[in-house]
């Protein structure tokens, strides 16, 4: 089912939740991740790359993410070890309406993570899967992108259109 998702500022209170371990592999794991992949196939215009539990809601251990064009979901990820090498990135957030900020992030992770029915299984990502898993497991823990771009100085950016219609970013305050 597509549920609505959370968006600051009106429901940062439940965005900076820790979400709770999935222990119980039960077919309620199975529905959220359904009702995760009905919502981010919902959103056309941008496309969704990852959806985390907590921005529908539902405060576990639980995220879809867009890796090579397929939507994979993760239950209680972690990841195990970060690359030494950082890259920059562009980000943006369905919680976080029409901001973007450039995030420094590992450049590469080890994760290990369940899939519905609590089978464990571990992964090396890199490049833009291993950005989207990063900024998604962020969530789990009530942390997002624009504390990132806080804590290294950045810059935050809103797109606009000018007088011809055009797209434009336009640097605005943090939120
Ligand atoms: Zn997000």
């Amino acid at each position: 089912m597509v549920k609505n998702i959370l968006t600051i500022p009106q429901n940062e209170q439940a965005l900076r939740q820790k979400s709770q371990e999935i222990t119980n592999f039960d077919k309620s794991v199975e529905s959220l991740i359904t009702d995760l992949t009905d919502t981010i196939e919902a959103q056309v215009d941008p496309i969704g790359l990852g959806l985390s539990a907590p921005q529908i809601g539902i405060f576990k251990r639980v995220f879809v993410a867009r890796i090579r064009n397929r939507l994979k979901s993760f239950v209680n990820p972690k990841i195990t070890k970060f690359g030494s090498n950082e890259t920059s990135f562009l980000e943006g957030c369905f919680s976080v309406p029409d901001l973007y900020g450039h995030v420094i992030r590992p450049a590469e992770i080890d994760l290990e993570s369940c899939d519905m029915h609590g089978k464990k299984a571990a992964s090396h990502y890199n490049g833009v899967p291993a950005r989207i898993i990063q900024h998604e497991l962020d969530h789990l823990d009530g942390v997002l992108f624009i504390d990132h771009v806080h804590d290294q100085n950045g810059k935050v950016f809103k797109v606009e259109k000018d007088k011809r219609g055009k797209e434009q970013f336009v640097e605005v305050p943090l939120p």
